[in-house]
């Protein structure tokens, strides 16, 4: 059940992705710190970061997109893109991989995204297959990554507990107090457990208390979908994804089946904000309880 699940939300995920016309995808750019931007088009959030010498992206959306997101970053600066980062393994952070390695640019990303890009994947009978070798990330890592952008600021990448897939990173400029949180923050949306690729909901609540112990109150933080936030916004979504693991322990815990338990409306003071996107009221509450039990 937990793998048809998942399927169920890749497969719709997919199929919408097939059926997409890229056409009238514009990419938007909005500034965040001094040499730091997100730009915006569709699929996860990118984010800019400019150095000394080179520029770095952090995911790259879909391959139709890859065009349209250089001529953005060609807007903003005309410094080399050497290095791009992969939050996580998903084709919405990932599609323009190829593209973007072919160029010259080094994709860097934790050791599961290769793994899992690597290699085919079923989907409710479907099988992905592997991406090819030059979408590949060809610098891997296991738990932290500096990368200097100039003599002072820095960029973190850190690979935190398996929670949206198991592979995620955060990507955090101490200097600019700026991170970049992947899927594991969809401002606006209920969190996405992926759990035929390693999701966890108790990993999904410890990586958003780790994010709010590194930030501050002004810290620019940019979720993997959504706009840009701050330290408030991303502690209600943390207190919104802690209650509903609780509420859904509890309902396990006192012998609810899966079927009994999103009849109780344990998300229902949240739907309306958070349940009308990509996830559901009955895919959050399904995910959860699949994970904890
Ligand atoms: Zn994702």
């Amino acid at each position: 059940m937990k793998r048809l699940l998942t399927a169920f939300f890749f497969l719709a995920f997919s199929t919408a992705i097939a059926q997409r016309n890229f056409d009238n995808v514009e990419i938007r750019s909005e500034k965040v710190a001094d040499q730091i931007y997100v730009l915006f088009g569709a699929g996860g959030n990118i984010g800019l970061a400019i150095g000394d010498d080179t520029a770095y992206l952090i995911d790259d959306q879909f391959a139709p997109l890859s065009e349209k997101i250089m001529a953005a970053v060609r807007k903003i600066t005309d410094k080399p893109l050497k290095f791009l980062v992969n939050t996580h393994w998903h084709g919405d952070h990932t599609g323009g991989n190829e593209n973007f390695g072919k160029s010259g640019t080094i994709l860097i990303a934790h050791k599961a995204v290769r793994t899992r890009m690597g290699s085919p994947s079923e989907r409710n009978g479907n099988v992905r297959p592997a991406s090819p070798l030059a979408a590949l990330p060809e610098i891997t890592f296991t738990d932290t990554l500096t990368l200097h952008l100039d003599q002072s600021r820095t960029m973190h990448v850190m690979h935190v507990n398996n929670s949206h897939t198991d592979g995620d990173s955060y990507i955090y400029f101490p200097e600019d107090n700026v991170i970049h949180m992947g899927d594991n923050f969809s401002n606006g949306g209920y969190p996405f457990i992926d759990l035929n690729s390693g999701g966890d909901i108790n990993g999904f609540v410890k990586n958003l208390n780790m994010a709010l112990f590194i930030v501050d109150e002004e810290t620019r933080i940019i979720p993997g979908h959504g706009p840009v936030t701050d330290r408030e916004t991303l502690r209600a979504y943390r207190d919104m994804v802690d209650t509903l693991r609780s509420r859904v322990q509890k309902a396990l815990d006192a012998g609810n089946s899966l079927e009994e338990t999103l009849q109780l409306g344990l998300s229902k003071e949240w739907d309306a904000d958070f349940g009308t996107g990509f996830i559901d009221s009955k895919g959050i509450i399904t995910a959860i309880y699949r994970s904890l039990e």
